[in-house]
């Protein structure tokens, strides 16, 4: 049988060792030192760069993890608790979950069908309806590109410039993608990035921080090396983090740079070669840029389903109680309770999950929305059904570094044979 087929896994440039080996030899095995710096540089160049006009100026803190950036985004918008962050319901918890540490609530704005992300005239709505019910304004809104896809940070930016409310990109997934020329994370007052083991570049674990300059970094740095001040002693005055990357990861990061522009070439070749296989099938439709601003990085190839497509094996969806569950074996520590919840993808999508698993090819789910989480069931949220719809009828498919053109016909030839005719 041929090796399985992961989502996104990362892919060695054989360069990291080199900035690793140096940082072992210079007896630089801390959370500091030239490879975070030189890390840091390379990141600012590349996030600065722009589509015939001059390069920006913003400037980047690598950080331990992504859920970190967001994290110290919002301590550095000042958010305390009982404030509100208006976040997008539509992605991972790593958006949300950051807000909650801050003592602060997360308010959840629904997504558009366009781009599956944050609806610019609903965020419109909850900040009204915000200032309405609480007499004051949210702290700072966060959409996410999700599967690297941009929102529409024109409008956001707009409406959130309009009411002087900071933007923190969630651009952990969109990591390269643009949206008119200019990289994601560098439009709002921070950016988020993640380096995590699945994202489009590895630290093995690592974030950073994009920030508009240099005071907005000094500022973002502190807090992330635990708010010490200038005495010869430890002295503090505010709560600090410990959040700052290893000198080792950031070695892995350097390394990983090198082929950073060949790996979202090689996610944007695969998203075109699935849309081309799949174009004569009927009842599964590729998510695409929807419009010439847009240009996603494809961190994964995304389809949805029409709930009238019958999938072999059906009616057998959700029969048994999942073992392992999402994320692999170091992901799940709680073993479900049930087989099924009141919010979950149609029987279609299951089966054909499960008929893509039979092959030895990973598929998932998209992000079940945060206002259907049980965890967040109080939170305020502004909904129109666009972000659960899509979660009923939508699948992400393989796109990483490692999934051959032969990987993709592969797949495709499974979910054509998976189809009941
Ligand atoms: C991965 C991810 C994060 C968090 O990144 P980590 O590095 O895993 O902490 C945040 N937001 C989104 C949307 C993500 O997908």
């Amino acid at each position: 049988m041929r090796d399985r087929i992961i989502l996104c896994l990362a892919h060695m440039s054989g360069n990291e060792m080199k900035f690793i080996e140096e940082a072992f030899a210079q007896n630089w095995v801390v959370p500091l030192g030239p490879n975070v710096d030189g890390f840091e540089k390379d990141l600012e160049g590349f996030v600065n760069r722009r589509e015939g006009a001059a390069p920006l100026d913003r400037r980047v803190v690598a950080l331990s993890a992504g859920t970190a950036a967001v994290h110290l985004a919002l301590v550095a918008c000042g958010v305390v608790p009982g404030d509100e962050v208006i976040v997008q319901s539509f992605t991972f918890c790593a958006s949300a979950h950051p807000v909650t540490y801050c003592g602060a609530t997360p308010v959840f704005v629904d997504s558009e069908p366009a781009s599956w992300n944050m609806d610019p005239e609903l965020l419109e709505r909850a900040i009204g309806d915000r200032l309405a019910k609480t007499g004051r304004k949210p702290k700072a809104i966060i959409p996410v590109a999700l599967y690297g896809m941009p929102y529409d940070i024109r409008r956001i930016m707009e409406v959130a410039g309009r009411h002087g409310i900071p933007v923190i990109e969630d651009a952990a997934e969109g990591f390269g993608s643009r949206f008119d020329g200019q990289e994601l994370g560098t439009f709002g007052k921070f950016g988020v990035l993640s380096f995590n083991g699945n994202k489009m570049i590895t630290t093995s674990g690592g974030g950073a921080l994009i920030c508009r300059d240099a005071a907005d970094r000094q500022r973002v740095m502190w807090y992330a090396t635990q708010a010490r001040e200038s005495y010869p002693y430890y002295q503090h005055e505010a709560i600090g983090y410990n959040y700052r990357m290893s000198n080792i990861c950031a070695g892995i990061g350097r390394g990983q740079m090198t082929v950073l522009d060949a790996h979202i070439a090689h996610h944007r070749h695969v998203q075109q070669l699935y849309c081309e296989l799949l174009r004569e099938v009927d009842g599964v439709t590729m998510h695409g840029n929807p419009g010439a601003e847009y240009d996603s990085n494809f961190w994964l190839c995304t389809a949805t389903l029409d709930p009238s497509l019958r999938i072999k094996g059906q009616d057998e969806a959700y029969r048994t109680v999942v073992k392992g569950a999402v994320g692999g074996a170091a992901g799940v520590i709680h073993e479900a309770s049930s087989a099924t919840t009141d919010c979950q993808p149609n029987d279609n999508v299951e089966a054909l999950r499960v008929c893509l698993d039979r092959a030895n090819v990973e598929s998932r789910p998209l992000w079940k929305p945060m206002h259907r989480q049980p965890v967040y069931r109080d939170a305020p949220a502004y909904v129109n059904g666009v972000s659960e719809g899509l979660f009923k009828v939508g699948i992400c498919l393989p796109a990483g570094p490692w999934v051959s053109d032969d990987d993709v016909r592969y797949i495709v030839d499974t979910i054509k044979a998976s189809i009941e005719r």
